[in-house]
């Protein structure tokens, strides 16, 4: 069947839930690969240089953009998020599923790029729910908690772009949902074009 692996974008407000998913679904499912992106923020406690982003300068981030090795790229909230181009393809070509978690300006210039992609967006239950998580996650100032609140309603407005949505209200049902989506998504006929053809 299908040998080349799926990009997904995966968008949602900060705080609806996706690193949370994402990490429940790698120790589930071992093809899926997350890719790691580059940011101007700071890093937050536990977070790791190389594993959770590679944080570096605004200097060093303008320079791989006039290079052309960001695959997208936007700014947040005052900061600037980008992924690197360069494992993507080789990721996908080995057969593993890559997961994107972007925001929407981003998840938007990869629909245009790669419209062959599949895009997910994670909601909470409430608006109300979604503050209370952040809040609770305490790992943001109260300034970063009201520019992300914020957001929030600009980036939901666009869920609709998406080809899924997943409402993240209890984590076991929200991290099935994600992985039925990439089960049948590989099963897509389009995506098995190459076997079918070979059949003939
Ligand atoms: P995001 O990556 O979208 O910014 P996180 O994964 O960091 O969000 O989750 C924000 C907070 O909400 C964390 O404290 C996390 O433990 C909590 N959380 C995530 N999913 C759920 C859930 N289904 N039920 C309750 N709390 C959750
Ligand atoms: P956080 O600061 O909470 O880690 O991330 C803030 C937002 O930036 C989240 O919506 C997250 O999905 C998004 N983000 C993380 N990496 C990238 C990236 O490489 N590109 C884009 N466009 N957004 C990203």
């Amino acid at each position: 069947m299908s040998s080349k692996g799926l990009l997904i974008v995966f968008s949602g407000p900060s705080g609806a839930g996706k690193d949370t998913v994402l990490k429940s679904l790698m120790e589930r499912e071992p093809g899926v690969r997350l890719s790691v992106s580059a940011t101007t923020r700071g890093p937050r406690e536990g977070e790791q240089d190389g594993r959770d982003y590679y944080f570096i300068s605004r200097e060093r981030f303008d320079q791989l953009v006039a290079e052309d090795k960001m695959l997208e790229h936007a700014e947040y909230c005052g900061n600037c998020y980008g992924t690197p181009s360069e494992p993507i393809e080789a990721w996908t070509q080995e057969g593993c599923d890559v997961i994107l978690e972007i925001e929407v300006q981003g998840g938007a210039q990869i629909k245009k790029k790669r419209p062959d992609c599949v895009s997910i967006f994670i909601l909470p239950p409430s608006l109300e729910v979604l503050e209370h998580r952040l809040r609770r996650r305490g790992t943001d100032s109260e300034e970063a908690i009201q520019k992300r609140l914020a957001a929030a309603k600009g980036e939901i407005a666009q869920a609709l772009q998406y080809d899924y949505v997943i409402v993240n209200d209890d984590l076991e049902p929200a991290v099935e949902q994600m992985a039925e989506i990439l089960r049948s998504e590989k099963q897509k006929s389009i995506r098995n074009k190459d076997f079918i053809e070979r059949m003939l």
